[in-house]
């Protein structure tokens, strides 16, 4: 289990392009076992500007783990364990609409599930079954301040949007990228939200994810540079972090219990 006395308020999940915990100040590095298995790496606990945060990269330093083998369950029992109330999740992400464009943030209020192997979506493997409820999957308070922290930095942000998560690790064919986007209408592309949201809602935790747009996906049929890709990422995480350092002092207290209820998420699940 976690060291004696080590606690966190905020969790951060770092995903491509932010492995590093540089925004941490006074860091500790915690190695936390849980019964699930090992979390993707040490989580990195220590503070920023006054409130306790961990940070835990979700692909392992040096992008080791491909997103099919991550163990949520581990990652996200681990930032429980801390004592973690708010989770915000970063990670980069494909469009599927021509106005989200390379650079944009989006804070996504909906998801689409097209994972298909991962094994390991809920705590509850029995013979306690619970079902908790995805209607509105994300904790709309820390939406709500994410945008605004994104916003008044200057940066572009779609304070909605619909991500569809695939399996992977392999990008989509134009033919599947299509129907992403014209079929079931979705915003945004990525590999890595299912079952880590579900998973968050089920340790009623208040999540909420920062999507960094990179690319478009293929069905935009715009041919891109690893070079163009790679000078993106590099802006939107270093826009993450600032991003962070500001929204990270305002979630010093508790979620608003009248704006969300991640905290009753398992209160009407049981069966
Ligand atoms: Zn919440």
């Amino acid at each position: 289990m976690k060291p004696e006395g080590v606690r966190a308020h905020v969790g951060i999940i770092g995903g491509s392009g932010l492995y590093d915990p540089e925004i941490v100040e006074e860091p500790v590095e915690v190695k936390v076992h849980t019964p699930y298995g090992e979390p993707s790496d040490f989580i990195t606990v220590g503070r920023v500007g006054g409130v306790s945060v961990a940070f835990l990269p979700r692909h392992g330093r040096g992008h080791r783990i491909p997103p099919h083998r991550i163990n949520y369950r581990a990652n996200i029992y681990a930032l429980k364990a801390l004592g973690v109330k708010w989770v915000v999740s970063v990670s980069a992400v494909g469009s599927l609409r021509e106005d989200y464009k390379p650079g944009d943030f989006v804070v996504p209020d909906q998801f689409i599930d097209m994972t298909k192997n991962r094994g390991h979506y809920t705590f509850y493997d029995g013979p306690v079954t619970v079902h908790v409820s995805m209607a509105d999957p994300f904790c709309e308070d820390l939406r709500v301040r994410l945008v605004e922290v994104t916003r008044a930095l200057g940066y572009t942000v779609h304070d909605r949007g619909t991500y569809i998560c695939i399996e992977g690790p392999r990008f989509s064919t134009r033919a599947e990228s299509r129907v992403w986007r014209d079929v079931f209408k979705a915003d945004i592309i990525g590999m890595t939200l299912v079952p880590e949201v579900n998973l968050a809602c089920e340790a009623q935790l208040c999540y909420a994810t920062l999507a960094m747009v990179t690319d478009y996906d293929v069905w935009a049929e715009k041919p891109v540079t690893a070079e163009e890709v790679e000078r993106i990422m590099k802006q939107n995480t270093e826009r993450a972090r600032r991003i962070l350092r500001e929204l990270i002092p305002k979630l010093s207290g508790d979620p608003d219990e009248s704006k969300c209820s991640c905290c009753k998420a398992l209160e009407n699940a049981a069966i």
